[in-house]
């Protein structure tokens, strides 16, 4: 996935498990005794460059799980701009449900894929209401992580990113939300193997790290944040990072850096 690098990468025997060890030529192994220790120094320096976060639910939950849902494959303005509208033209989560779905993909169209998302926000609604009667998931403060991660995954369109966003950024659950600028860094670094996907990510990261709801949320804002100003898809500019001396790919000789 690591589009500047010029080496090709071997098998893995074991591709979703951490400490992996890089490709020939592709700097230090990743040691798996060494990476929780590596995931906090990780967390130590962008804390330090990008600054303390305080972890406040910036949503309320049902605003958090739908708006995510309009996130994918979107950009944040457009996915603003798309629960906006929805809002506007709507009003409440009730009318939503029954509304016209071809109304509803019209208002939520900035977000790309509306026709797909529109029908699965309102099966998401309308579930959410059969089990509980009502748009209200104060009750997911109650429970266990488990047990709010099994209940939030049962909802159609749901996946493992969008649940570890409500638990943790509505509950302050200790789970880690991987979207694609915190799993590209996590590989690059070598917290994780190269052919390790998102799914894998999200519990592989959260065993490294400690089960500390604050630390949890500044390493997924900060990693995100670095993954869209310094460690970008198309171009890590090591040359500027922070992480350097720590990560697999900008200590390798054999990589293409900025
Ligand atoms: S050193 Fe390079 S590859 Fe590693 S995290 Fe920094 S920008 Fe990304």
């Amino acid at each position: 996935m690591d589009r500047p690098t010029r080496t090709r990468r071997s098998r893995s025997p074991a591709t979703d498990q951490p400490g992996l060890l890089p490709e020939p030529g592709e700097g230090k192994p990743s040691n798996a005794a060494d990476l929780p220790a590596r995931a906090l120094e990780v967390h130590h320096r962008l804390q330090r460059e990008y600054g303390g976060r305080d972890h406040v639910p910036r949503r309320e939950p049902m605003h958090e799980l739908i708006s995510t849902i309009l996130s994918q494959r979107t950009t944040w303005r457009n996915e603003d701009l798309a629960y906006r509208r929805m809002i506007e033209r709507f009003g409440d989560w009730e009318t939503i449900e029954h509304a016209d779905v071809a109304e509803l993909t019209d208002a939520i169209s900035p977000s790309n894929y509306a026709e797909v998302k529109a029908p699965n926000i309102q099966r998401t609604l309308r579930c959410i209401r059969e089990r509980r009667g009502g748009y209200d998931l104060s009750f997911l403060a109650d429970m266990t992580p488990e047990e709010g991660m099994a209940w939030l995954l049962d909802l159609p369109g749901v996946g493992l990113k969008t649940a570890s966003l409500v638990l943790l950024f509505c509950f302050a659950k200790p789970v880690l939300p991987v979207d694609t600028h915190v799993h590209r860094v996590s590989q690059r670094v070598g917290l994780i193997g190269p052919k390790v996907m998102h799914e894998a990510a999200h519990r592989i990261l959260l065993a490294m790290l400690p089960p500390d709801p604050p630390l949890l949320y500044a390493f997924h804002v900060n990693m995100l944040r670095h993954g869209q100003k310094v460690c970008t898809f198309s171009r890590p500019y090591c040359s500027r990072c922070v992480l350097r001396d720590v990560c697999d790919y900008g200590t390798s000789p054999d990589t293409v850096k900025y």
